[in-house]
């Protein structure tokens, strides 16, 4: 690999890559526990120095007007990473133990294309607009509505998807004129770090406009939802944590993105292809080893047909073993730390206990004694009201529950604290339709349509956020409006 060639990542403020005060953390594969490398660990006083550089970017630069320098950065920086994506996906799949097959998607190469989308969208956007002349309290005047950028934008991301959820922040954000620091986990930093690289060798970004801080302190993150230099807080993760980011940013009364946690519902009914819809629901929980905040992690399935269902999804389950991420068939892959491999084993405990059983799964595979596996498992026997079917557990857990027709179903989906995603199946699109018209959701899936795209707004309703990222809503997220009215003669 070239990138990172020394194995040791650096920090990118004010236009250098530059080492952390606080010396260097370790980055580790999560399927073998090797240690990858090291990474800059920076401190307060780096976060601070990349917050005063994005400050004096926007505020004394010309980058929030130059529409054309933007276009231009953006596709450079889509093209740099085109070129390294051979070495991008190797440090993916031993970062975030991300299956090779993924990386042709969500995990990368899509991520990579979507920046097409905030080029084109700043080429096109009207960022002026003439509501003409009138006589508001009779004085005639010409009113026209700018659209402007933010301003500095505190990115905080997680390490689940760090590619996707770095651009879906970087691009739109930078799109839109606002100058960015961006704050990755502290599990998968290299993933964010390497954009500081192609950032510096092969574009044109000015000093300021990107800063990149790896950390492996929290609350390095944290200066970012309270310092008054920054202007608007994007942050995706736990909804515990977002709550955090919210209540910090009351002081300064700070712009708040948020995209957090989800328990999305599959639905079953009682009309639809059984089997093959179970079958899916468990491919999709197993991917990524469940490690995707929209994945639908209850299965509510007719009453009638609940052990035929629970077959059918441990059937699938059962031949999609945790395995080696580089491994070409491999659906699900390991999690990403020991401590969120035994975060879910003390869940499946819980699932036990509450008088829950496994049809298949339960725990790590015997198999491997090296690496951070959980395998796809099936919970039966259990409601609603289980902590399985409440809680957000990150894991390749799918828990089945029984509904009692249409209605029931939909009360089910929605009797959740969280509300970003869910699926309906039904062998009649209306009735499906129906379904999902009253799911109090971000975005649904009716009889296996995908709703990720570049142009498609995601986020969540309730605690699973507030504000859409991507599409046309996501880019608005950063803008601000400005009214400016003009006595007309
Ligand atoms: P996390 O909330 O623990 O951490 C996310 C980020 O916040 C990290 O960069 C972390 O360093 C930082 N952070 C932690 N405490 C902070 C604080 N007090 N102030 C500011 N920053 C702080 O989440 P995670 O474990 O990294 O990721 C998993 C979670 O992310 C899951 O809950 C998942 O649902 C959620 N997620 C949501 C979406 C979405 O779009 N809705 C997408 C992916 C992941």
């Amino acid at each position: 690999m070239t990138l990172l060639g020394d194995r040791e990542s650096r920090l990118l403020i004010d236009g250098k890559l530059v080492a952390g005060s606080g010396g260097t953390f370790p980055t580790v594969n999560p399927a073998t526990e090797e240690v990858l490398g090291v990474a800059a660990d920076a401190t307060t006083d780096d976060m601070s120095s990349a917050i005063g550089a994005a400050r004096r970017a926007f505020d004394e630069t010309d980058w929030s007007t130059n529409v054309e320098l933007r276009v231009r950065c953006i596709r450079q920086l889509q093209q740099a990473m085109r070129d390294h994506v051979e070495e991008l996906r190797e440090l993916t799949i031993a970062e975030v133990g991300a299956p090779v097959m993924l990386t042709s998607m969500a995990q990368l190469e899509g991520p990579i294309e979507d920046l097409s989308f905030c080029a084109d969208t700043a080429e096109s956007y009207e960022w002026t607009t003439d509501l003409g002349v009138a006589k508001p309290m009779g004085i005639k005047t010409h009113r026209t509505v700018v659209r402007e950028a933010v301003g500095v934008v505190g990115a905080i991301t997680p390490w689940n998807f760090p590619h996707q959820i770095n651009l879906a922040k970087l691009g739109p954000a930078l799109a839109a004129g606002n100058t960015v620091v961006l704050k990755p986990a502290p599990d998968t930093p290299w993933c964010a770090a390497v954009l500081g690289e192609l950032i510096v060798e092969h574009t044109d970004f000015p000093p300021g406009v990107v800063n990149i801080v790896t950390s492996s302190d929290h609350g390095v993150g944290a200066l970012l939802s309270t310092d008054p230099r920054v202007d608007m807080v994007s942050f995706t993760g736990s909804t515990n944590t977002g709550r955090a980011v919210m209540a910090d940013g009351a002081a300064t009364l700070k712009k708040v993105f948020l995209e957090l946690g989800g328990k999305s519902a599959f639905l079953v009914l009682d009309d639809a292809d059984l089997a093959g819809a179970c079958s899916m629901a468990a491919f999709t929980a197993s991917m990524h080893a469940g490690q995707g905040c929209a994945i639908t992690t209850r299965l509510v399935v007719p009453r009638e047909r609940y052990d035929e269902a629970v077959q059918a999804a441990a059937g699938t389950m059962a031949g999609l073993k945790a395995g080696d991420p580089t491994n070409a068939g491999t659906v699900c892959g390991p999690v990403i730390s020991a401590r969120q491999r035994d975060r879910i084993q003390e869940y499946l405990d819980s699932a036990i206990a509450e008088g829950g059983t496994f049809a298949c799964g339960g725990g790590s595979p015997a198999d491997r004694d090296k690496g951070f596996f959980i395998d796809p498992t099936v919970i039966a026997g259990l409601d609603n009201s289980a902590r399985v079917a409440r809680e957000e557990i990150f894991g390749p857990v799918l828990t089945v529950i029984a509904h009692d027709g249409d209605d029931d179903a939909v009360r089910i989906a929605n009797d959740s604290p969280f509300g970003l995603s869910g699926t309906v199946f039904s062998a009649d699109d209306e009735r499906a339709a129906g379904v999902a018209a009253r799911m109090r959701v971000g975005t649904v899936n009716v009889n296996g349509g995908v709703w990720y795209s570049a142009d498609v707004p995601f986020g969540g309703y309730k605690q699973s956020g507030i504000g859409r990222e991507m599409g046309i809503a996501g880019f608005e997220e950063y803008l601000e409006t400005k009214a400016i009215a003009t006595a007309a003669k």
